[in-house]
Formats: structure tokens, C-alpha cells, sequence
């Protein structure tokens, strides 16, 4: 969710995103400083309160140079998934957990340090954001996995989920069909965004029916894949956190609970459609009155200032390149299967292994074992491979791993977005960094790209989004310093009382309510 989304659609919105803007503490200048503005980071950023330098979750999935092969973030060999109602998980060999995180989440040291009394329950469409703001082991943690429910066993599993998944499944959503909320005249942009990707099954222009790739077959690959990127995905995760708040009588024991939702959707219609759509409009339009559901029902509950609410995001997107290009921007598609052959191409006339490049995961470059650490004593090659990735179109810059190191010092935002995102061990040798508006793009020659616009880069557009508080302890408001996701986790600490280990982000004070002196904050 970019930040500028609050700006462009606020005054369409009547429910639970303007009430978490007007009643809240706002903060506008909030962005993320790493590189890889993607789920699995964002979402580990948000809940620990540190960088991804510290947390480790670098990047949604990375090469692993014990085992030489592409682990996702949260892929765990030791554990299992689980499916609900029935459903088998789709990779019934490795299950996912948290344990690649390097620090607790904010929710695990709450459970933690007030003895036992916090339950943790989180949601989402994905199983890295899911994961990720729980922490390593929670009351629940549920994701959705080609078409059902599931869990993995380190997690509990829990009655009302179960009970969800059976009478509500998301396959009871095929035939529905997504409609403009609003007339026409109120929407931003044309309709057939340019260089929009929709998901199988889907044309360009709305209404958008839920009936898979043919529109008879029953509920298909194509089918999740429209559930996913539509409003009615965004309504069964409010109905589960809904549920959770009354089956398990969440805030109304004698912790302070921990709920989080993981509202997957604007990301998924963000990539299909891109920023500037009627889409990602809409899609919001939907939110807004989901969001407000789940308050209206915590206010219920739960009692009205009686919990505290943080809205963020984990990352945001790009506009698609077309668009771009059609309206004068310098933009294009960074193509690294090419840039790896280029780089292959640049050691060919020196003494090293064929192929030299393991993997290319984004902006990292990981060398096949034992190259790099010759490459650092071998000047004339590393020249040779920086010039050659330099020479790929939309390379802005080239960095190696000694280069970003232990944090070094420096006046440039690129080099400290790679050092902050630098995790020794997981983080590649190289980083090639995009020129602004240049779209990362990992599609094989002569494949169409799978997606319409994208995320992950050290830019605005990727960086910044919104965060919001409200309730509890919050003291309502616009807040205009430059802030980052990392300060959420501390700031909520600060308000139940705890301690977080990590450095990285800090309370942000200015939108605490000053304590009375013999407000609990104080202690007598
Ligand atoms: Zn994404």
C-alpha cells in the first residue's frame, strides 16, 4: 500500500481506513530505508522493529549456499504444514515457520515478558506475512495455500478457524463477481490500466467474475488466483479475525492480546494492475469497509479505546512501465536473466568456474562457491563484471558485500539501503541497483511477463507507506517527521510496558498520549 493512497482516495473512503486516518496519529513521511522492499521484509520490519541487517529476513526468498538451492523465507525442513477443514498443504515436504527470523517479534517478547497471558493470532493471504508477524511460535498463525486454510506445527491450531473453513470456504466465493463500488465518474483513472497483467480468466476492464479460467470448470488454480485479487479475500480475513476476537475472547483476559491481519490483496491487485487503476481504487474502496467492520466489532467486544490499532504496509509498487514510458518517463525492465549472461560473458576470458553465477535473486548476485572471494583479489575480473552489469539497461550502480558490511557510514541512500538490508551468510555477493522507474524482471527469454507492476527496490514508490495508530494511549493527529515501520514495534512496546532487544527503531513518542502522573505508564 503506497502512502499516497491515503492522499489520492481518503476523501471516497467512510469507513475504517478515514477513521484510522481522522482519529488516529498519522504519520505521512513514513518509508522504509533498505533495499528490498518486499512481504517477507516489510512484515518482519514492521513486527520486530528492526532492519533487515538485524531481523535476516532479507528478502521473500534467497540462495542458500549451504544447500545451493532458492529457500523461501520462511521454508523450515523440520516442521510441517497443516492444512484446515481437509485441505492438504501444496508442498507437503517442507513446511514454513519463523525460524530464519534472527530476532523475536514484538508479540513473542509481549507474550514473553508479561508471563504467558498474551494470545497471538495472526492472518493473511500469504504464509511470510502470516509468519512473519507472529514471530516463531503463536496461539495461531493461518495463511491461505492453494485453496484452503493451513497452518504449520509449530502453531496452534484453533476450533473457530476449522469451523471457518468448513462452512465458509474460500471456493464458496466462485460466481461472485467484483463491480465498481462507485459510478464511473469517480474513479481517478481510465479504465484498462496500461500495461496491466489481470490474473488467467480476467480481461481488462471491470466487472470481474470469479469463475476461473474457463467461467464453468469449478473452482480452479485460476480461480484462487481471482479470489486473491479480489475484495471477497480481503472480507474472509476480516471474518476470520472477527471470529478469533470471539471464539478466543481476545482483549478480555488479563494480557494484552496480539491480533494481526495481513490484508494481501492490495498487493496482489497492485502487481496486476499497477498503481494507476481503477483496480487498486476500488480495492481500497472494499478495505475501507472491511477495516471498519473489524473496528466496529472490536469496539464491540473489546470496548472503544480499549485496544490499540497500527495500519502499515509492507511495501509499496511501481507504476507499470508502459505507463511510464508512455508518459515520458526513462523506464524500462532491468532483465537479469541477461545480466547474468553478462556477467558469465566478463570472467569468460579469465580462469574461472562455468557458469560462475549460482543464482540472481533481485538485486543479488550470488557467485557459485569459492568466485568471489577470488574476485576480491582479482582486480581486472571484478572490473570486468561491474563494467559488463553496469552496461545491462537500467543498472544504476554495483556493489560488492565488503562494500555494505557492518553498516559503514555514508552520505549515499543506495549504498545504506544495501548495507541496512545486508545480512552476512544470506545476502549475495553483488547488488545491482536499478535506475529509478526500472522494473526488476526475472522473466526467461521469450516468456511474457507474469505480472503487470512491481516492488522492491530502494526507491519512494517502493519505499513509503503509510502508518497509522489509533486508540490506546495514542494521541490523534498529523505527524510530519520522517519516521520508518521499524518505529511501530518499539512504540507499541512502549505502551505495554516491555522492552524490545533490537536498535533499529524507536518509540515514537510525539503520538503518545503524555501520562498523567499516576497513569499506568508511570509506575507509583
Ligand atoms: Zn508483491
Amino acid at each position: 500500500m503506497r502512502a499516497d493512497y491515503i492522499d489520492k482516495f481518503r476523501f471516497q473512503w467512510t469507513g475504517g481506513l478515514k477513521r484510522l486516518v481522522e482519529e488516529g496519529a498519522w504519520f505521512r513521511d513514513a518509508a522504509y530505508p533498505y533495499a528490498a522492499t518486499e512481504t517477507c521484509v516489510g512484515h518482519s520490519t514492521i513486527s520486530t522493529g528492526a532492519f533487515p541487517a538485524t531481523h535476516g529476513m532479507v528478502a521473500n526468498a534467497w540462495w542458500d549456499r549451504e544447500t545451493q538451492k532458492l529457500v523461501t523465507c520462511t521454508s523450515d525442513p523440520n516442521v510441517k504444514d497443516v492444512g484446515y477443514a481437509g485441505g492438504s498443504p501444496s508442498n507437503p515436504q517442507v513446511g514454513d515457520s519463523a525460524w530464519r527470523m534472527a530476532v523475536p517479534s514484538f508479540a513473542e517478547e509481549l507474550k514473553f515478558q508479561t508471563g504467558g497471558a498474551t494470545r497471538i493470532v495472526t492472518f493473511s493471504l500469504k504464509a511470510r506475512a502470516s509468519i512473519s508477524m507472529a514471530g516463531h511460535k503463536a496461539d495461531a498463525a493461518t495463511w491461505f495455500d492453494s485453496g484452503n486454510w493451513v497452518t504449520s506445527s509449530p502453531y496452534g491450531v484453533q476450533p473457530f478457524i476449522e469451523e471457518q473453513a468448513k462452512t465458509h470456504p474460500p471456493k464458496a466465493d466462485f460466481g461472485k463477481t467484483w463491480a465498481l463500488s462507485l459510478p464511473e465518474k469517480s474513479y481517478l483513472y481510465s479504465d484498462r490500466a496500461l500495461g496491466a497483467v489481470p490474473p488467467d480468466g480476467w480481461d481488462l476492464t471491470f466487472p470481474h467474475s470469479l469463475r476461473g479460467k474457463t467461467g464453468a470448470g469449478g473452482p480452479d488454480a485460476a480461480f484462487y488466483s481471482q479470489w486473491a485479487s479480489s475484495p471477497y479475500a480481503d472480507t474472509a480475513l476480516t471474518e476470520l479475525a472477527e471470529k478469533a476476537v470471539d471464539a478466543m475472547h481476545l482483549g478480555q483476559s488479563s494480557g494484552t492480546d496480539f491480533l494481526a491481519v495481513g490484508y494481501s490483496t492490495v498487493d496482489y491487485v497492485g502487481h496486476a494492475f499497477g498503481p494507476r487503476s481503477r483496480e487498486i481504487q476500488d480495492i481500497l474502496i472494499r478495505l475501507d469497509k472491511d477495516v471498519a467492520n473489524l473496528l466496529a466489532h472490536l469496539d464491540k467486544a473489546v470496548g472503544r479505546g480499549n485496544y490499540v490499532v497500527a495500519l502499515s504496509a509492507d511495501h509499496g509498487v511501481a507504476p507499470t512501465p508502459e505507463d511510464l514510458q508512455q508518459t515520458g518517463f526513462d523506464s524500462g525492465l532491468l532483465h537479469f536473466p541477461e545480466l547474468q549472461a553478462k556477467i558469465e560473458k566478463a570472467l569468460a576470458p579469465f580462469n574461472y568456474p562455468k557458469p560462475s553465477v549460482a543464482f540472481v535473486n533481485g538485486s543479488d548476485i550470488y557467485f557459485a562457491p569459492g568466485v568471489y572471494d577470488k574476485l576480491l583479489h582479482d582486480h581486472p575480473a571484478m572490473q570486468a563484471v561491474i563494467e559488463f552489469a553496469m552496461s545491462q539497461p537500467g543498472a544504476a550502480a554495483v556493489y560488492r558485500a565488503d562494500e555494505l558490511k557492518d553498516r559503514p557510514a555514508t552520505q549515499s541512500p543506495l549504498v545504506r539501503a544495501f548495507a541496512l538490508n545486508y545480512f552476512p551468510g544470506r545476502s549475495g555477493d553483488l547488488f545491482v541497483a536499478p535506475k529509478p522507474y526500472w522494473l526488476m524482471d526475472s522473466t526467461p527469454a521469450g516468456k511474457s511477463r507474469s505480472y503487470g507492476a512491481g516492488h522492491g527496490v530502494p526507491y519512494n514508490y517502493d519505499q513509503h507507506v503509510p502508518v497509522l495508530f489509533m486508540g490506546f494511549g495514542i494521541q490523534p493527529g498529523e505527524y510530519l517527521p520522517s519516521i520508518t515501520p521499524a518505529d511501530i514495534a518499539p512504540t507499541l512496546a512502549a505502551l505495554c510496558g516491555i522492552t524490545l532487544a533490537p536498535r533499529d527503531g524507536h518509540i515514537l513518542s510525539d503520538a503518545l498520549k503524555k501520562p498523567a502522573k499516576s497513569s499506568a505508564l508511570v509506575h507509583p
